[in-house]
């Protein structure tokens, strides 16, 4: 994730953070904060650190234990810069152009640097760095993940077999947490109004506020049909995914009862959720140098798989080993 925020939002939390903590016990993983694909987009320098160590934070606060995943930032693994740079020069300048992600936000306006044109060859850097098996992502990035295999094997094919070949991970019925405004649209920090969007950060008070003033319907069934009944299936969803009830089942429980019923019930859920979420936020934060240490812990069980992946990658493609 990219440290592009104060505070991730519940969409975030319900549809990556709660599956990265699942992952967690059956796989070896990598958890780390994006800050090199940050720099794509211009941001203040105290802003970026500030906002780097809060997405770190709220990781672990999420429930991601740093001593059976790796946390780390991306930059304190510097290898990652260098398998980057290794990639953009296996890839083609068309091939690069035709990734749908920059072609979007080119479209939409946003000036683009150089930067952001190589994001997905740095992206397969950061995949094929730690041999992952599996990764797990969205749909959105289903593109991403083609470019890295083909650049893996692009790679074996010229230099003999030294990267291992990912697979996507699609989590299964992974959440998709709609604005409580306008529940046809995704919960989203940039395209959502202050009342749409519920942070993790926010007050308890403000939280139940907006969900108490979530968009419903007119009619007053409460019944899971996220076609005709967008606003209440989406707090449906909210209440399943943290109560760990199926959705049918919450559903049920409300049959008869009204709206208000519901949305006093999801505040509480919610809220229950965040309670332990933002005391441990506070802790990580008030403590900043704990919070460095970790990360460091973090970069330097990374760099041991990095390097050697690095140095494999030096040995396949004819640079020197580096002595350091
Ligand atoms: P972003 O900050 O939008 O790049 O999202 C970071 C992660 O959160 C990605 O894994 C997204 O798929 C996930 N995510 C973002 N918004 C939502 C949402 N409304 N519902 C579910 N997952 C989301």
């Amino acid at each position: 994730m990219q440290p592009t925020s104060d505070s991730l939002h519940l969409g975030n939390y319900l549809g990556a953070l709660v599956n990265w903590v699942g992952l967690q016990e059956e796989f070896d993983a990598y958890y780390f904060v994006a800050d090199l694909h940050a720099l794509t987009v211009p941001t203040d320098p105290e802003v970026l650190r500030r906002r780097t160590r809060t997405t770190a934070a709220q990781f672990i606060a999420g429930g991601v234990d740093p001593e059976t995943s790796a946390v780390f930032c991306q930059s304190h693994v510097t290898a990652h810069a260098e398998l980057g740079w290794v990639m953009n020069c296996l890839t083609g300048f068309g091939e690069a152009g035709r990734m749908t992600q920059f072609k979007d936000k080119t479209a939409r306006g946003q000036s683009a640097n150089v930067g952001l044109f190589t994001y997905p060859m740095l992206m397969a850097a950061d995949i094929l760095m730690y041999d992952a098996a599996y990764v797990p992502v969205g749909e959105d990035q289903r593109q991403h993940l083609e470019i890295t295999r083909d650049l893996a094997e692009r790679f074996n094919t010229r230099f003999g077999d030294t990267l291992v070949v990912p697979e996507p991970y699609i989590v299964k019925e992974s959440a998709k947490i709609m604005d409580l405004q306008d529940p046809t649209a995704k919960m989203s920090k940039t395209g959502s109004s202050p009342k749409g969007l519920i942070d993790l950060m926010e007050d308890p008070a403000r939280i139940a506020k907006n969900i108490r003033s979530a968009v419903t319907d007119t009619d007053a069934e409460v019944r899971y049909d996220p076609e005709g009944k967008p606003g209440v299936s989406n707090l449906l969803a909210i209440h399943s995914v943290l109560s760990g009830t199926p959705v049918t089942e919450v559903a049920e429980a409300f049959a008869g009862r009204g709206y208000g019923d519901l949305k006093k019930e999801v505040a509480e859920v919610v809220l229950a959720a965040l309670e332990p979420f933002q005391q441990r936020m506070r802790e990580l934060l008030d403590d900043p140098a704990e919070l460095d240490r970790i990360l460091a812990d973090g970069a330097s069980r990374a760099a041991e798989v990095a390097d050697a992946t690095m140095a494999r990658v030096r040995d396949a493609v004819g640079l020197l080993p580096a002595a350091r």
